[in-house]
């Protein structure tokens, strides 16, 4: 079977935005009008097509990545889910990875909104071609030029309106389209007219589009000439102009509409197809030969070998496990058998499906730049290369931040204890940043993730989806430990038994790395004074030793460790002997070092009207949060701060009592900070040592 479209015409996209400006709601209508859903569900009604899990029903937010696959104008549009919530920020990273495009969405009355921030950053960092939709334009309060003045200054970008809006709030009729010339109206949810733009709005228009053509030419050398020799630019001319600048991440289109009211969904996908690149237009995709250790390239090409990346595990109730990958080159057919080179492993694509909306259709292969789901990959996880078994490559994995926050969980009956493991054993599979552990001195089975939301969005699942009840423990904060200097230290394990003794001696060097850089172990040994066959295993002890810090016997991160030098004996050296050294000798390093605690920190955006001000902050500041800023956004006071994880604990509950609910917040882990010497003494002194630190 042939490729039903052209790669040129597929376009992989994400919906992008802050919790409640409408992701839902456009993605929804976006369906509607592919065709492949018949009827508009409602958010409030709890009827949403992409937002299946019955939980995220509930509390309107969107967690799972998954992809649905929809046509417009003989293009393929897959549309990969992203999490408006910033909980959830690895959920966004991930879709990142996978997505050319994306259009984001915001509310015209609150425009740019802080979580929003974040998500554009690390669409930057990803160089992510955008568009931009301000949806609401019905809202009493709209306002789509004060959007695009937030668009420029917050997030430092280069807003290019393409439309206008007609009318506003309750009349808000349609738009302008400046690119045309003509104004698109929608009397009714399936009807459009295209006509000339009334009299009343030509001047605006007008001098909209001139504006446009010069914001262009700002971006586009080519649109620049002709500006210059000022001639007449066509339709056709501004569109290229306009892709040109908006692939090459300068410039954003700039649309608007009213998703609820199905006004403007349509333009939006045109512009989907007009602006935001497929496959070919961004540039190919680099991994590491497994074989040579050398980069190679795979272009977005059905002749190239295959090469795909997994980048979500579904536990689907009815088709099972689900993986779904972008496929970056090459073809796949069903039942073929592929690589895994991230396990090392062959694995099969069992049952090959593209899922929509309302259905899963099964296809029979895939093609270089498109997005599908497979049955059958029993190995295979988030993050992992899929490529043709003669043509390894290994493509960069999508990192996840290991867990922060812990609780211990308990099955309230023996059925439950039974049904635990499958639960734990799905829900880990769906989602890197969850892990458990059973813990053998106290029998329990603990729990962790990236926050408090994190856990109890998933204990939620687990008594929904699973049927599984459960007590839920106090959460546990993941401290860490690290240096604050270069230290040396020699470790020996010398040991004279009977006949066969054991000899290892290493000679190491710790030296402190910047935060987040995690570990790092350099052979710099001369001379074979460690021989070769020994290296790994000094690695192994290091590894082992750093797992047990010096202050409160927390994990040790962000270090060097360079083994430097060593002596071994003929006869008596061993793998185990050089191990144990590596042991001793962190052991002995780390007292060196200067070791101190770290916690996580987490950053805290509270949103909260005028009269609660100072309440919340005196609350923030109690918590030995750090204000880092504070503006204010109409009514709202935005107020910017970094709080250990520790002191946040029930935070929601609290910001609501103190602001009588009228107070809103996100919370996500940033980084790992020092934790105060007076906060250190009481864990170091066993109050929270005797609980659990979860493992990296
Ligand atoms: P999400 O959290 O970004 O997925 O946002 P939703 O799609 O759930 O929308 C949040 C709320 O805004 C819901 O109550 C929607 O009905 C409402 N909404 C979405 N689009 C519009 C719109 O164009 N106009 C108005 N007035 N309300 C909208």
């Amino acid at each position: 079977m042939a490729r039903e479209h052209p790669i040129e015409r597929v376009r992989n996209i994400g919906i992008i935005a802050h919790i409640d400006a409408g992701k839902t709601t456009v993605t929804e209508r976006v369906l509607f009008h592919t065709g492949r859903t018949y009827k508009i569900g409602e958010v409030h009604e709890g009827t949403a097509v992409m937002d299946w899990m019955a939980q995220e029903r509930e509390r309107g937010i969107t967690i799972t990545a998954a992809a649905t696959t929809c046509s417009w104008n003989d293009h393929r549009i897959n549309i990969i889910d992203t999490p408006g919530h910033v909980d959830f920020t690895v959920e966004v990273e991930r879709s990142l990875r996978v997505l050319d495009g994306g259009v984001v969405v915001f509310d015209a009355v609150h425009g740019v909104e802080p979580q929003s921030e974040t998500v554009w950053r690390q669409a930057d960092r990803y160089s992510v071609p955008r568009v931009c939709f301000v949806n609401k334009m019905d809202r009493i309060g709209a306002d789509f030029w004060r959007t695009i003045d937030m668009i420029r200054e917050r997030l430092e970008a280069h807003p290019i309106p393409i439309q206008i809006p007609a009318g506003i709030e309750a009349d808000f009729e349609g738009v302008i389209d400046l690119v045309e010339q003509t104004m698109i109206s929608f009397p009714s949810e399936t009807e459009q007219i295209t006509g000339e733009i009334p009299s009343e709005l030509k001047a605006e228009a007008a001098t909209q589009r001139e504006r446009l053509i010069e914001l262009t030419a700002e971006v586009d050398d080519q649109l620049m000439i002709s500006f210059v020799e000022g001639h007449e630019v066509t339709p056709t001319e501004l569109k290229k102009a306009l892709r040109r600048a908006t692939l090459a991440s300068k410039a954003t289109p700039v649309l608007c509409g009213a998703a609820l009211r199905n006004k403007g969904i349509t333009p939006m996908l045109d512009a989907v197809i007009d602006y935001l690149p497929s496959p070919v237009d961004v540039p190919p995709i680099v991994g590491i030969n497994p074989k040579t250790d050398a980069q190679e390239e795979r272009r977005a090409d059905d002749d190239e070998p295959f090469c795909a990346l997994a980048f979500k595990i579904v536990s689907d109730p009815y088709v099972g496990r689900l993986a779904y990958f972008r496929i970056y080159s090459g073809q796949a057919t069903e039942g073929a058998w592929i690589m895994n080179t991230t396990h090392g492993r062959k694995e099969r694509f069992g049952r090959l499906l593209r899922m929509h909306a309302d259905k899963r259709e099964d296809i029979s292969d895939v093609y270089a730049g498109d997005i599908a789901a497979a049955i059958g990959l029993k190995n295979t996880f988030t993050g992992d290369t899929l490529c043709a078994i003669d043509h390894p490559l290994l493509l960069e994995s999508i990192t996840f931040p290991a867990p922060v926050i812990s609780v211990a969980i308990e099955p309230k009956t023996k059925d439950d204890q039974d049904r635990m493991g499958n639960a734990i054993q799905r829900l880990a599979e769906e989602d890197p940043t969850f892990i458990s552990r059973y813990d053998e001195d106290t029998g329990q089975t603990i729990i962790s993730g990236m926050g408090e939301l994190h856990l109890e969005v998933i204990v939620d699942r687990m008594r929904r989806e699973f049927r599984m009840e459960a007590n839920i423990g106090r959460p546990e904060v993941a401290f860490k430990e690290t240096i604050t200097r270069s230290a040396r230290a020699e470790g020996r394990f010398v040991r004279q038994t009977g006949g066969h003794g054991q000899f290892g001696v290493v000679d190491i060097e710790i030296t402190p790395l910047e935060r987040g850089k995690g570990f790092d172990f350099i052979d710099a040994t001369r001379g074979g004074s460690v021989p070769r066959e020994y290296i790994s295993a000094v690695k192994q002890g290091v590894v082992q030793a750093l797992e047990t810090g010096a202050v409160a016997g927390y994990p040790v991160i962000d270090v060097a460790v360079s083994l430097v030098d060593g002596s071994s004996h003929d006869v008596d050296s061993s793998e185990l002997a050089f191990r144990s050294a590596g042991v001793l000798a962190i052991r002995e390093v780390l007292r060196r070092a200067e070791p101190i605690l770290l916690e996580p920190i987490m950053k805290l955006e509270i949103s909260t009207p005028e009269n609660f001000f100072g309440d919340v902050l005196g609350d923030v500041n109690s918590r030995r949060g750090q204000v880092v800023g504070v503006e204010p956004r109409g009514k709202l006071q935005i107020i910017s701060s970094m709080l250990p994880l520790a002191e946040s604990f029930g935070y929601a509950t609290d910001l609501r009592s103190l602001s009588q609910g009228r107070a809103t917040h996100s919370l996500e882990f940033d980084h790992y900070g020092q934790v105060p010497a007076s906060v250190a003494e009481q864990i170091g002194g066993g109050r929270v040592l005797s609980a659990d630190p979860a493992r990296a």
